[in-house]
């Protein structure tokens, strides 16, 4: 058969595989076993599944492949940040971040190849969207950045962010299938709340989200609460509006009583003066909030420069004095392109 007309065997949920075993009239069992390899020990190639008989590699090798990726570059930064450049089955490439500090080891994943939205200031929206990442593409990143936080860090990777590549709930159903595989005993078995995923805030996602009483935490990319602001620098808020976010996260809220992260970059003449953070006090006062302002990592833009520290200041005040919990988040990796808004596949 030829390879390109052969299916990925990580498609296939266990059942499925299970009931492959059966139609070749073997034990459903063997679909466990070779489930097992797949996931909890990704195996790259069916000859590593040494406890499977060579007919049954044979045969599986004959209808299956595993489109497993490739870490084709590895980056360090100089504050022990690591950026991979992860090459895919057909040669797309997308890029994922282990970030480390004292006490954990985060990895930053993408979701899908280039992004569809057109963020002003993100370095992924000028790749364009290409494609959405399979289930399996996540998993391997995360499994990856595991392996090299236990070899260069002597511990396992402790949390997941989806704020790579991509708009994750614009490829919901193969992030969820992710973090299906990730947090479950047959695969990392990792917990769902130290798992973060950062949207751009899709209302309707938002809401399937609640309604699925999903385990991981929400972010919102807000970076300002003023529609005319926000979709000058976000334009697809003209479609997905500030009033359609706010109720998808009250939505949210009154169902996961899950707090949510605002991640907010302020801009000097965009969105720094006490007009635009009385909105934001405005937008999330609603439910227990917490906002990370993040530094802005330039991108070879003139249209953006991070404020001054007044500005900032002025921030962290009035956000505290209004009950919001506020942190002021340092760029991490910006020597090697691996801070935020700043994946591109540069390399
Ligand atoms: N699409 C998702 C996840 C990817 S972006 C989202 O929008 O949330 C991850 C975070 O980096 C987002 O909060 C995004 O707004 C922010 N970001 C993008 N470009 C940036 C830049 N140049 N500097 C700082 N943060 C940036």
């Amino acid at each position: 058969m030829d390879t390109a007309k052969k299916k990925d065997i990580r498609a296939l949920t266990k059942e499925q595989l299970r009931d492959f075993f059966e139609s070749k009239g073997d034990k459903p069992f063997r679909g466990n076993q070779v489930y097992e390899w797949l996931w909890q020990k990704s195996a790259h190639s069916f000859d590593a599944m040494t406890n499977v008989s060579k007919e049954t590699r044979q045969m599986l090798t004959d209808n299956f492949v595993i489109n497993h990726i490739k870490v084709d570059q590895m980056q360090r930064s100089k504050d022990g940040t690591i950026k991979n450049a992860v090459r895919l089955h057909d040669d797309l490439v997308v890029e994922s971040v282990l970030i480390p500090t004292k006490t954990r080891t985060t990895a930053c994943v993408s979701s899908q190849v280039g992004c569809s939205l057109d963020c002003k200031f993100c370095a992924t929206a000028r790749l364009k969207r290409m494609r959405n990442l399979n289930p399996d593409e996540i998993y391997d990143q995360v499994v990856a950045i595991d392996n090299e936080s236990r070899l260069y860090f002597d511990r396992p990777l402790s949390n997941i962010v989806f704020m790579g590549m991509g708009e994750p709930l614009m490829n919901y159903n193969n992030v969820l299938k992710a973090i299906d595989k990730i947090t479950s005993p047959e695969g990392l078995g990792m917990s769902p709340k130290r798992i973060t995923v950062s949207t751009s805030g899709v209302p309707k996602m938002i809401k399937k989200m609640a309604d699925e009483q999903v385990k991981f935490k929400l972010a919102v990319s807000l970076h300002s609460a003023i529609d005319e602001v926000r979709t000058s620098i976000m334009p697809f808020n003209a479609t997905f509006s500030l009033h359609d976010l706010r109720e998808a996260l009250e939505y949210w809220y009154q169902m996961t009583k899950s707090r949510i992260t605002y991640e907010y970059v302020v801009w000097e003449g965009i969105n720094d003066t006490q007009e635009d953070v009385d909105a934001l006090v405005a937008f999330c006062g609603f439910a227990p909030s917490k906002v990370n302002l993040i530094e802005y990592n330039p991108i070879d833009d003139d249209m953006f420069r991070q404020a001054s520290g007044s500005a900032l200041e002025m921030y962290v005040a009035t956000l505290e004095k209004n009950g919001i919990i506020v942190t002021v988040r340092r760029s991490r990796g910006k020597d090697i392109d691996a801070a935020c808004g700043q994946l591109a596949n540069k390399s």
